[in-house]
């Protein structure tokens, strides 16, 4: 089933593992082609295809926008510059460093996959540092006519941007909205480590809500023009499974019954959906594990910073 999609914005399946609605490309037609998260090295194939049925290859690509360096929408930026080295790449100030050495982005994704990096996502080439533009928020940015403005949007991770793009008004928010599935009224969050700051999401969602977008445009997966439900839903739960994870911390439960609270709250959310929405959604998110580590880890630092700094 075709995707919806704003106008001037085509919907690229990245078929991340072979499958479905897991990983989206977004692709702005124009003067300037342009690409926001290119994905993994891994699809890249599944991205020249989705490219080649708009008559473009990847040396058309004139700009690369990053919502953020993770791999699973970041990891192809320096394979496609080997092929399109006259694209500018666009990212966060803070995320600069780590795509022009990736080595550093490299282990802490090792710690999380192991040795199933390569399956994942494929080779991580540096990307060269004339491509790049750094942001810091607050810019726009000209695609040949057609305006994107750029804004700071810590939360999931404290180098994410979200655009906004005027002629379609649409926002790429990469993971700050979660992950979703076309045609469901679900969002489930996503938080998996090192940086994931609630507080600062909060703000994050309440400027997007201030931005009024036409349309979301979530990496996992689509585009989704019902903003305020998106958007309130996701606020609410974020700060549910939040609460959940910092509750379970100060009980003295074990990591591992925690983990299995974490599971047992998302199973009784998706308890309306069937079976196999309910698989799709696990694709999109990984292990549940994942997400309780990185809000402890948030709860945990939040702790130590209160320790070493003591209000009177
Ligand atoms: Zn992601």
């Amino acid at each position: 089933m075709a995707t919806p999609s704003p106008d001037g914005v085509i919907t690229i399946d990245d078929m991340h593992l072979g499958r479905p609605q897991v990983i989206a490309t977004y692709l702005l037609t124009g003067p300037v082609p342009a690409l926001v998260d290119p994905g993994p090295a891994s699809t890249l194939p599944a991205l020249e295809a989705g490219l080649a049925a708009h008559g473009l290859g990847l040396g058309d690509i004139g700009a690369i926008l990053l919502t953020h360096i993770h791999l699973d929408h970041a990891g192809a930026t320096g394979s496609i510059l080997a092929r399109s080295p006259k694209a500018r790449v666009y990212v966060h100030q803070v995320g600069a460093p780590h795509v022009i050495d990736p080595s550093r982005l490299l282990r802490s994704a090792t710690q999380l996959y192991g040795d199933q990096m390569g399956t994942l996502w494929g080779e991580i080439v540096p990307v060269p540092t004339e491509s790049l533009t750094v942001l810091e928020g607050g810019e726009m940015i000209d695609l040949g006519g057609r305006t994107i403005h750029a804004f700071d949007a810590p939360g999931h991770a404290k180098h994410h941007l979200i655009y906004l793009d005027q002629q379609s008004g649409g926002a790429f928010i990469g993971d700050n909205g979660g992950v979703r599935l076309p045609g469901l009224s679900f969002v489930r969050p996503a938080t998996p480590p090192p940086d994931i700051d609630l507080e600062a999401w909060d703000g994050t969602l309440l400027m997007l809500d201030e931005l009024m977008p036409s349309w979301l445009m979530l990496t996992h997966f689509g585009a989704y023009s019902d903003v305020d439900f998106h958007i309130s839903d996701y606020r609410a739960r974020l700060a549910h499974w939040g609460e959940q994870v910092r509750r379970g911390m100060e009980s003295g439960m074990s990591e591992e019954a925690q983990i299995a609270a974490l599971e047992a709250l998302a199973a009784e959310e998706a308890a309306g959906l069937s079976p196999a929405e309910r698989e799709a959604l696990h694709q999109q998110t990984g292990a549940l594990e994942s997400s309780w580590r990185g809000l402890a880890r948030y709860w945990r630092k939040r702790a130590d910073a209160e320790a070493a700094c003591p209000h009177p």
